[in-house]
Parts: structure tokens; sequence; C-alpha cells
């Protein structure tokens, strides 16, 4: 049996010991029972995104976006679109940096949206501006990221 994936409760942040082969729409936290794979990006901040980031051994993807940046607009439904995708292979998060500056000064964040991709809290790669979904399944598969590994 191989090891089993590390995930943090997107509704308690408790964490979860979730056997690779009962990866899918069933899994549940076995604390409070919410989706360990939800439909929508994770909107995190302070603690709670370090926890996440950490304790997480699917690849995190950041959004770091501003209500007030059009760009960051246009990226919005696009993000969503890929989280509904690949729910199973990445864990999609989105940061609002004006709810939570000291994060996006720690990252270095100098332009949004910035994408940024962790695996076990340490960045692999970053990229500025708007994406297509297929330019960001592209860019994602370039970081080594499996995109084909189904529940
Ligand atoms: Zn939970």
């Amino acid at each position: 049996m191989s090891k089993p994936l590390l995930l943090v409760c997107p509704h308690c942040d408790a964490k979860n010991r979730l056997p690779k082969e009962k990866v899918g729409t069933a899994a549940q936290c076995g604390k409070c029972k919410a989706s360990l794979f939800p439909n929508h990006p994770l909107e995190l901040k302070g603690d709670r995104f370090q926890r996440h980031l950490r304790a997480t051994d699917l690849p995190v993807l950041v959004d770091f976006w501003a209500s007030w940046c059009a760009p960051c607009k246009r990226m919005a439904p696009i993000f969503a679109q890929a989280n509904e995708k690949l729910k199973y292979q990445v864990r999609f998060v989105k940061l609002d940096t004006e709810q939570d500056p000291e994060l996006a000064r720690q990252y270095g964040i100098m332009s949004i949206p910035t994408l940024v991709l962790f695996q076990q809290g340490q960045e692999k790669a970053r990229m500025s501006g708007v994406l297509d979904l297929g330019s960001l399944s592209g860019w994602l598969l370039q970081q080594g990221v499996n995109l084909y590994e189904s529940p």
C-alpha cells in the first residue's frame, strides 16, 4: 500500500491522512465530515494559510489577488474552473493581498495576479499575469505536477 496523502480539511483545518485509493468525491474529513476536495478554491489567510501550505501533500497553487485589480477578476473564473477540473491533483488557494498584506510581503509579491506553486510549503515556481485554462494546465505540467492521476 502506498503512503497516505496528508490533507488539511478545508472546513475545520484538521489534518487528515487519506489512503490514495480513497481520493475522490466521497473523501470526507474524519472530524467534521466536510469534503476534503472542495469545489471552489479555498480563501485563506494568516495561520490558516501557513497550516494548509505546510501540511498538504498535494501541490498547492496560490492565487495572490486583490479586489481592485481588473486582471485578477479575469483570472478568478479561470482559477475556479481549474479547481473544478484538477481538485484531486492540486489544492487551489486564494490569498487576498489587501486582507493579508503581511503574507504578500513575505512571499515578495510584486504584481498581481501572481500564481505561486508550492510543494510541502516550499515555493516551486511562480507566474504573473492572467493565464487561460490551457496555459495554466500546461504550466503546471511543466512544473512536474501530475495532472493525469485520476481518482
Ligand atoms: Zn474538517
